[in-house]
């Protein structure tokens, strides 16, 4: 789950990282009150989930508090690469004098965390690692070893950061390890002209593993930008829509994982990834069905189930009730195998259901479900 930045700056805070004085809001009166309760001159930003807000116009400077009011009216609403400003944050304004590029990144393939660092920070960071990859440092750290005070000051150095900033990187390893984040990205982190070290902006992304134990965000709704997402969520399955044309129902991640490498090895594109999981009850085929069916791409479907502690004759009562309870409008191709494979296989057939066939081979399953897309 990503954070807003403003989350983003309560725990840099409660970790010790100097942030700008300021408050959120969602109204422009408001905005127009925090500023003169500040000084007049503010900064107001947008509070989306997304980078690139300077670019889009959702950061800017406001010279008094009549300024803020109107910047604040002018934000708020915006939308921002697809996402709505419902809030924006009124800060003080900071004097810079040099912006830097910081951030902690999960390495999955290396097993360990990626400093990441640079002496040009700021809002072309992104240009700059295109084309000037040499600008900015990726330091391998050892998860168990962590960032110390060495440790930081040698990212820092390669960076070309002041040794100053060196403090903000161990601090904001704890944000990382403490608070079970995946990342967490300072840019800018600013010295400023009178000689203070500032996040100025912050980015933190939690494991929604750890969900459980961080329970202070837990209020908000996990994000599905999918409505198909959505709808699967509601009904507790676990679905990610994908682009193809051929849906996927299966028991287990990994099994599914390899349907959809088979329907691509036939030459079709998979419509979703669809776990329904050990239980493969005949509510959960419902459920699963009707999410896959309501997809208007998807022109075949692929159950492909291997029976375990859940056998195959269950899983085929859970079918046969699936498709009873549910309008069937494309063809299914059902591959079970594993515990009572002959028994679950014996089902489908005494149901004869047009539109249900069934292949006695993952390949042969996929190449027809492939098939029945194209002809469809
Ligand atoms: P982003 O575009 O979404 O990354 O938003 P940021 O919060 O990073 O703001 C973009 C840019 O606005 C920063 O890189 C700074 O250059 C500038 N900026 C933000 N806050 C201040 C401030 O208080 N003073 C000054 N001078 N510039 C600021
Ligand atoms: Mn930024």
């Amino acid at each position: 789950m990503d954070l807003y930045e403003h989350q983003a700056r309560e725990l840099f805070v409660e970790h010790g990282i100097v942030v700008p004085k300021a408050e959120v809001t969602d109204s422009p009166e408001q905005a127009r009150e925090i500023a003169r309760r500040h000084g007049g001159r503010v900064v107001v930003k947008a509070q989306v989930k997304t980078g690139g807000r300077g670019k889009a116009g959702g950061v800017k400077l406001a010279a008094d508090p009549a300024a803020a009011e109107l910047t604040a009216r002018q934000i708020l609403g915006m939308d921002i690469k697809g996402h709505r400003v419902g809030k924006v944050m009124v800060a003080e304004p900071v004097e810079i004098e040099r912006e830097f590029y910081v951030s902690y990144v999960l390495d999955r393939a290396a097993g360990g965390f990626l400093a990441i660092a640079s002496a040009e920070g700021g809002t072309e960071i992104e240009e700059i690692a295109a084309t000037r990859p040499q600008a900015v440092a990726r330091i391998p750290v050892d998860p168990a070893r962590g960032v110390t005070s060495a440790k930081a000051a040698e990212i820092a150095d390669a960076a070309g950061l002041p040794p100053r900033t060196a403090d903000v990187l161990v601090r904001l390893w704890q944000v990382l390890t403490r608070e079970d984040a995946l990342l967490v990205e300072v840019n800018p982190l600013v010295t400023t002209t009178d000689g203070r070290v500032l996040a100025l902006d912050g980015k933190v992304t939690l494991d929604d593993n750890a969900r459980y134990r961080q329970t202070r965000w837990g209020a908000e709704p996990q994000e599905h930008h999918d409505p198909l997402e959505t709808a699967a969520a509601a009904h507790g399955l676990n679905y990610v829509k994908l682009d193809g044309e051929v849906g996927v129902i299966g028991n287990g991640a990994g099994l599914v994982m390899s349907t959809l490498d088979v329907v691509a090895g036939s030459g079709a594109r998979p419509a979703d990834f669809l776990d329904i999981g050990g239980g493969a009850s005949a509510r959960v085929m419902a459920d699963g069905l009707s999410v896959v069916l309501s997809d208007p791409a998807v022109k075949s479907v692929l159950v492909n189930v291997f029976g375990g502690i859940t056998a195959c004759d269950a899983v085929a009562e859970g079918i046969v009730a699936a498709v009873d309870s549910i309008r069937l409008t494309r063809p299914l191709v059902v591959r079970l195998d594993g515990n009572n494979a002959a028994r679950g296989r014996a089902i489908l057939e005494a149901r004869a259901h047009p539109l249900v066939e069934q292949a006695t081979t993952m390949d042969g399953a996929a190449r027809r479900a492939a098939e029945l897309a194209r002809t469809a």
